[in-house]
């Protein structure tokens, strides 16, 4: 009877192990999900525009869940943002970059990997010390990691502005993305001194259609010039808009007219076809 009682009682432990994710708060899950590193990343193309040649990636995070599915970000971030949990994420996000791209990064210089940082990471400047370590004695230079920063969610202008002022003294090139989405870009242009701006998808999806919106770009892109900021144009899907960003001088973009995000052996793949000669 013994062997029977300790069966059950072995099996009731597993049915509760099992079941107790299913009963967890979705911030629960978050922390489980981040404890057991089920974070991976997939990285989209980044074109100089007027050669098509493949120069960089923007590396894009999923929640590879354990039943093997795949969530996306927008469903997951904003969560990891409020609840601060996004800083186990970003480190995530950095070891994988490195891991997975330290050997064709370390090759070819000319090749940059962008990453997003929220503005906690930002307040932290943790992102900067895990970077640093993840890139010694690794070949890698720092221009050829570029830091997206968004103006949602930061608080702290001096803060946010020590932070931006190291990264760039370190030698990453910081990026403003999502630029014209927020209230406050044109002061942020002011506040800080950046070294490119993305333009969001939102004002590329405008080219072409007679949307007031439509008519902002070309002052964005006017700006970011005067500026000498380097421009970077996300989610172009039409060979329209390409030809207009090409037209306006724009140098860098992004979007399904050229490629999704792509797994790590995918996107080097991609990159070996696509490079400049
Ligand atoms: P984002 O930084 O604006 O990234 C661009 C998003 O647009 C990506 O979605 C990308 O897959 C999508 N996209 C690119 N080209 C096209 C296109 O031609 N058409 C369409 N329809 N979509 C396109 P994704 O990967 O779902 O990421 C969504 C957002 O999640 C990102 O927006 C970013 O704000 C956030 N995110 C992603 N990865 C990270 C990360 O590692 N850390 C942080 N903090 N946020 C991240
Ligand atoms: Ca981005
Ligand atoms: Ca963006
Ligand atoms: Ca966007």
């Amino acid at each position: 009877l013994f062997p029977l009682g300790l069966l059950l009682a072995i099996s009731m432990v597993g049915a509760v192990i099992l079941f107790s994710r299913r009963r967890l708060s979705p911030l629960g899950e978050l922390k489980i999900g981040i404890d057991r590193r089920e974070f991976i990343v997939h990285y989209q193309p980044i074109i100089e525009l007027k050669s098509g040649a493949c120069v960089g990636a923007e590396a894009l995070v999923r929640w590879q869940r354990p039943d093997g599915s795949i969530m996306r970000p927008d469903l997951f971030i904003p969560l990891a943002e409020e609840s601060g949990l996004i800083l186990g994420i970003t480190d995530q996000v950095i070891a994988l970059v490195i891991r997975e791209m330290k050997s064709i990064l370390a090759t070819d210089h000319n090749l940059h990997i962008a990453i997003n940082l929220s503005a906690s990471d930002i307040k932290s400047g943790r992102a900067l010390t895990v970077l640093g370590k993840a890139l010694l004695n690794s070949g890698i230079q720092p221009q050829q990691i570029w830091l997206e920063v968004t103006e949602r969610g930061f608080m702290d202008i001096d803060t946010t502005r020590a932070t931006i002022e190291r990264a760039r003294a370190l030698g990453y090139t910081v990026v403003i993305d999502d630029f014209g989405t927020g209230y406050s870009s044109l002061s942020y242009l002011q506040e800080f001194r950046l070294d490119a701006l993305k333009i969001d998808k939102s004002f590329i999806d405008t080219v072409g259609t007679d949307s007031v919106t439509s008519s902002v770009t070309p002052h964005i892109i006017g700006m970011a010039k005067s500026l000498k900021l380097k421009i970077v144009a996300e989610g172009i899907e039409t060979k329209a808009q390409a030809d207009y960003l090409l037209e306006q001088e724009v140098e860098y973009g992004q979007g399904w007219l050229y490629a999704k995000a792509l797994t790590s052996t995918g996107f080097i793949q991609y990159y070996w076809h696509n490079k400049l000669l």
